[in-house]
């Protein structure tokens, strides 16, 4: 089997987090700011840069680009301060932690990309009990960039510098619950694997050209299959959605709700963040 470097998103994909991050950053700008936070700018699959710049613009806070940086360090700070009970209701998804021991078995290399900070990332995975076979060091993190496919290339480098590897391409396989997973692989040349355990039906993800669309995680045979491009396992057409020129087309268009961005440069921020989505 080819190099293959596969990059996990967290919330939705591999864990539910039960609010934890909600509850993060409500500390943090009460701490920042002295009063309290009244909302949170549309989360599914944005980074935390742009879900903050958002936030902060929401709240009435002046000059909010200014504030970005000093509210992501305090959010990592803050993560050290958390107690086990606050971790408790981080869960990992069925199928999750069988899915990437499977991967790993196989001889893939393993990390995240996330809209989260790293430290809060790595807290969610250990409390979910998903930490092995995943390489923190080769990930991308939302403090990195507000625009999701900014992070592949990250992450690429990062690899590459690790194992002295390139995975350019569909060597590179983005595994995600949300329309922007699916446009952060597509911008990049990489894989689309979508799986329908967030707030988008299987048909949204189709829609936004994922070249496979999963219903959870927990058909193990099928994870891997979807992942490495291999055909099926008996049983998997029925389960799996699988990709077409339709619905790679249909992703070329303006996003109908998810905010999928297809090129890097030359588009409004706008656009590349998302912030035309409405789910959280
Ligand atoms: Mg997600």
């Amino acid at each position: 089997m080819a190099d293959l470097l596969v990059l996990w998103d967290v919330d939705y994909t591999l864990l539910s987090a039960g609010g934890l991050g909600n509850r993060l950053y409500e500390a943090v700008f009460k701490d920042l700011f002295g009063r309290d936070l009244t909302a949170i700018a549309p989360k599914a699959g944005r980074t935390d840069r742009a879900i903050l710049l958002d936030t902060l613009a929401l709240a009435g806070v002046a000059e909010p680009q200014a504030h970005v940086d000093d509210f992501l360090a305090a959010l990592a700070r803050q993560v050290t301060e958390i107690d086990g009970s606050a971790a408790a209701h981080v869960h990992a998804l069925p199928g999750a932690a069988a899915a990437i021991a499977s991967l790993a078995g196989a001889g893939l290399r393993q990390s995240v990309l996330t809209g989260n900070i790293r430290p809060l990332a790595a807290l969610k995975l250990a409390a979910a009990g998903l930490g092995e076979h995943l390489d923190l060091d080769v990930g991308a993190y939302g403090d990195m960039h507000e625009v999701r496919a900014e992070l592949v290339p990250v992450a690429r480098r990062a690899a590459r510098a690790a194992y002295g590897t390139d995975f350019g391409g569909r060597s590179t396989v983005l595994v995600g619950d949300t329309p922007l997973d699916v446009a952060a692989a597509l911008a990049t040349g990489a894989r689309a694997v979508g799986v329908a355990t967030g707030s988008f039906p299987a048909a949204d993800l189709a829609a936004a050209g994922a070249h496979i669309v999963l219903p959870d995680l927990t058909d193990t045979s099928l994870v891997l299959a979807a992942v490495t491009g291999q055909p099926l396992p008996v049983g998997g057409r029925e389960r799996a959605r699988l990709g077409s020129p339709v619905s790679t087309a249909v992703a070329s268009q303006p996003s109908r709700g998810g905010g999928a961005p297809r090129r890097l440069a030359g588009q409004s921020r706008t656009d590349a963040t998302g912030r035309a989505s409405s789910r959280i």
